[in-house]
């Protein structure tokens, strides 16, 4: 619809030097980034564009989500007045603290009046025309216009996200604006409140809102816009790929919700919708966590979700494997890392094993394992204990630099090894 629209010369696109075409939009993994020129006529035809592409898509879940996040946006967004010339007093949002940011007339012939902001601006005094103020609109919105400031010297008007002080557009006020409606009678639940102020990343926040929206290109979602595509999980094949499947289902992410989440078990039947994600991830299981750290479990399971569509991206995109260990390992460092950020005193997910050691069973020995190193060496320790948690031997060992995954793995080997040589028949590790 865009190149056509582009062909019929109706938009101008943007060019990154004068001889290259002309580009309307950029698609890269689940991102669409649309190119135009800032004017009414190419946002109008722009706008049009995602209208009708919305409207056949209508039943997906996905694009429903995108139709309903349009929504938000026209609801949140208001003119800043420059010299007013673009804005249309009746149809454009502009006027601040009224419902809406539209005013109303005071009487509604007035309305088939084409009126332009600027018309209300004297320009010799840079101030409103106050008579036609009040004779055009209600008393409330016409004292309502008299209060925008006007600036002295005109610049072009701007249309901004409103719900933030500094018109920038974030979730958190998205959010906002969603549930502020009047229309809406239920109040946010706690998992939503949880998840904007949390202390991640906002890109994190942005995913998880997104998974908890359905608002992310799983194939599942794709194929109900684009019913030629090959719905299969992008990691193992399975034959429809879910959010639930590629989250919880498939065994790259069990296997990485296992390693890089203190050995997590999820399960898919208790995640009955989507916003379910969000609430499993902002208030995990509360028995096992001490509450201050709460949002280190949080942020924890949160770098689980983002690593598990990274890798699933990708496989997509770039063909490039799976692989569990480096997963494990880009998530360690992302938390430190976060943590660290956010924290002066740094805590790591190590820490928690410990309030959370759970005996063998009878006639059982569990092998704790751990691996360390720097530069020039890595250390390997196993504890094996009972199912009283007397420890019954302690093992340590220097060993070669090498990487972290590695070191993990070798230290695994060793202590089976060493459990062999003993004789133990039954042992968790
Ligand atoms: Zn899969």
């Amino acid at each position: 619809m865009l190149d056509r629209e582009l062909l019929l010369d109706n938009i101008s696109g943007a060019k990154a030097s004068v001889r290259s075409p002309a580009l309307t939009h950029v698609m890269y993994m689940d991102d669409v980034v649309l190119f135009s020129r800032a004017t009414r006529n190419d946002a109008s035809i722009l706008s049009r564009c995602l209208d009708r592409y919305i409207a056949g898509l209508v039943g997906s879940p996905t694009w429903r989500a995108i139709g309903e996040a349009k929504k938000l946006i026209v609801k949140g967004a208001c003119f800043l007045l420059g010299d007013g010339s673009s804005i249309d007093v009746w149809s454009d949002p502009w006027v601040h603290g009224i419902v809406d940011f539209r005013p109303q007339p005071r009487v509604d012939e007035y309305k088939k009046i084409v009126i332009k902001a600027s018309d209300l601006i004297d320009s010799s005094t840079r101030s409103w025309i106050r008579e036609w103020v009040n004779v055009l609109f209600t008393p409330a919105d016409a004292t309502a216009i008299l209060s925008i400031p006007i600036p002295y010297n005109p610049k072009q008007d701007r249309l901004i996200w409103f719900p933030d002080s500094k018109g920038r557009f974030s979730v958190k006020s998205v959010h906002k604006v969603a549930f502020t409606s009047p229309k809406r009678d239920s109040q946010p639940q706690a998992f939503w409140l949880k998840l904007w102020k949390a202390k991640f990343p906002k890109s994190l926040k942005m995913l998880i809102w997104r998974i908890g929206v359905n608002a992310i290109p799983t194939k599942e979602n794709l194929q109900l816009r684009l019913p030629y595509i090959d719905p299969s999980c992008s990691l193992c094949n399975e034959p429809m790929e879910t959010c639930t499947h590629i989250f919880f289902e498939c065994p790259f992410a069990k296997a990485l919700w296992a390693a890089a989440c203190w050995g997590l078990r999820v399960d898919p039947p208790s995640i009955i919708t989507l916003a379910n994600i969000t609430k499993f991830i902002m208030e995990p299981p509360a028995s096992s966590i001490l509450a201050q750290d709460q949002w280190t479990v949080s942020l924890n399971m949160a770098l689980v979700i983002d690593e598990i569509w990274r890798s699933r991206n990708l496989k997509q995109f770039y063909n490039v494997k799976a692989d569990v260990l480096s997963a494990k390992q880009n998530i360690h460092s992302k938390f430190l890392e976060i943590v660290k950020a956010f924290t002066p005193v740094m805590s790591t997910p190590m820490e928690h094993i410990s309030y959370r050691w759970n005996p063998p069973p009878q006639g059982w020995i569990k092998l704790n394992v751990d691996a360390a190193l720097n530069n020039h060496r890595s250390a390997f320790a196993v504890v094996a204990q009972d199912q009283l948690g007397e420890a019954l031997s302690l093992w340590g060992k220097i060993h070669l630099a090498c990487p972290l995954a590695q070191a993990e793995t070798e230290a695994f080997y060793w202590a089976v090894k060493l459990a062999n040589q003993r004789g133990v028949e039954e042992c968790n590790l």
